[in-house]
């Protein structure tokens, strides 16, 4: 298969002088890295860790540079924040532009227009012709518990289904929500009340049932053991992002969707990974037609800076009475300014459809390895935003030890690469859409090396 290197004219690679090429010059980490991750143990505690305690001083295109000089791929886009480069030159200029002019008024003590126009962006992009309405937040974990709050608000009623594998935040709310015990939730405790857990979909695992049957099965537990007339929301992620990389059989979603509409139930997509350009769509929800009542997004909204937002029908949003949503931060002016140049660099320079030839890439270079390596129990994915699943080859159990041995191995050659999945198995892809395939092809050769050698 021959592939076109993606249209980046407008995109330039951030930073000065940052060579797109892997490029060690100490091992990692190396001298000045050791020595900031002493004071960093020192000075912040151990539950902040850290996957690779390399320390950076500039990023750009597809490549980190630390503080020794060495420039490292980057498969993580910091956890899919980064999907337009990291200090995207418009983004730079935009975020530069604004913070001359003021850093901060409060949105619910006086306003500006960038929030006005986040909110313009976001209700015209997300699925649905319907009239909505946007509030802006400051992190995933908020936009959740204010979608949930407003749904609340909205239906009367309290209880909140949450599926398997979900991953949703870390505060106490999104905790409860998350499904994943350690890290996320272990001995923090207790957590927030009317928090209900379904079966997902999960082809890999739960012997390919169908999309409508799984749905079937969720349904049938929820009616029994919450009741509708009970049940305010349905939250999911269109492809369950920290639970391994889920990608639940066509039909699953849709389903579950037209189940909660027919029953008063809010459907809300939590789009903090999948949303903006890193699936091949501007939303994973595109994928399945899918028209969510509500929409979270974060993560790749504002080219880095902190931002979230819950968008979604009018008569939902707006049901919650003047003062009940906000915040002091949330939709900052300069993170309204860099959102604003982000979205426009999303639809404006080709990386929805670089984000498939990612996706190409990235499935020729793993379909061929795991016919060579049958430890490579699955690829899945879409866009920019695909994994494999190591398992045992002889019982398809996940096989977290050599996981953790291959992203180690990969750190140290140069290769940020992230783990994930509720059994610590998966191995995640989320480049920054503007790699260009040279280093994506030889972040997946440093891959096939240190899995040939684990
Ligand atoms: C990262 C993530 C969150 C939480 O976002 P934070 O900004 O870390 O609070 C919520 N939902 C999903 C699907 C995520 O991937």
């Amino acid at each position: 298969m021959t592939l076109t290197t993606a249209p980046l004219e407008n995109v330039q690679f951030g930073g000065p002088a940052l060579r797109q090429l892997r490029n060690l010059v100490t091992a990692i980490p190396g001298p000045r890295s050791i020595e900031l991750n002493a004071r960093k143990s020192a000075a912040v505690p151990r539950g902040v860790g850290i996957a690779l305690p390399i320390y950076v001083q500039a990023a750009g295109g597809g490549v980190v540079m630390d503080v020794d000089g060495n420039t490292l791929i980057d498969l993580g886009s910091g956890i899919a924040v980064t999907g337009v480069g990291n200090a995207a030159p418009a983004v730079v200029e935009a975020v530069t532009e604004q913070v001359n002019r003021f850093t901060h008024t409060c949105f619910t003590v006086t306003g500006y227009e960038g929030y006005v126009a986040v909110a313009e962006l976001l209700n015209e992009l997300t699925p649905g012709d319907h009239e909505k309405r946007t509030a802006l937040f400051n992190s995933g974990a908020e936009a959740v518990e204010n979608a949930v709050k407003i749904a609340r608000h909205f239906s009367g009623k309290q209880a909140v289904v949450a599926f398997d594998h979900a991953y949703h935040g870390r505060t106490n709310l999104t905790m409860a929500l998350t499904a994943k015990s350690m890290p996320y939730k272990s001995g923090f405790g207790p957590f927030a009340p009317e928090v209900y857990r379904a079966p997902v979909s999960y082809p890999f695992r739960d012997g390919n049932l169908s999309g409508p049957v799984a749905a079937a099965r969720a349904i049938t537990q929820i009616e029994k053991q919450i009741g509708a007339a009970n049940l305010a929301a349905v939250i999911i992620e269109p492809i369950l992002g920290e639970g391994g990389f889920i990608l639940p059989a066509p039909g699953f979603l849709a389903a579950i969707a037209a189940w909660s509409r027919a029953n008063g139930v809010v459907f809300i997509a939590d789009e903090v990974q999948t949303g903006f350009a890193r699936t091949g769509a501007m939303f994973a929800s595109e994928h399945e037609n899918l028209v969510p009542d509500l929409i979270v997004t974060a993560k790749g909204i504002a080219g880095g800076l902190p931002l979230s937002a819950v968008t979604g029908r009018a008569d939902i949003m707006d049901a919650a009475h003047v003062g009940g949503l906000g915040g002091t931060y949330g939709g900052n002016p300069l993170a309204c300014a860099a959102a604003i140049a982000t979205i426009q660099t999303y639809r404006t320079t080709g990386l929805i459809e670089r984000a498939r030839q990612i996706e190409a890439v990235l499935r020729e270079e793993l379909e061929a390895l795991q016919l060579l390596d049958p430890r490579i129990g699955d690829v899945r994915g879409r866009g920019a935003m695909i994994a494999i699943e190591l398992v045992d080859p002889a019982t398809q159990e996940p096989d977290a030890a050599l996981t953790a041995r291959v992203a180690a191995a990969a750190h140290a050659n140069g290769v940020i690469l992230l783990t994930c999945g509720t059994n610590g198995n998966v191995v995640r892809f989320l480049p920054p859409l503007t790699i260009s395939d040279e280093l994506l092809r030889d972040g997946i050769s440093v891959l096939r090396e240190v899995l040939a050698a684990s």
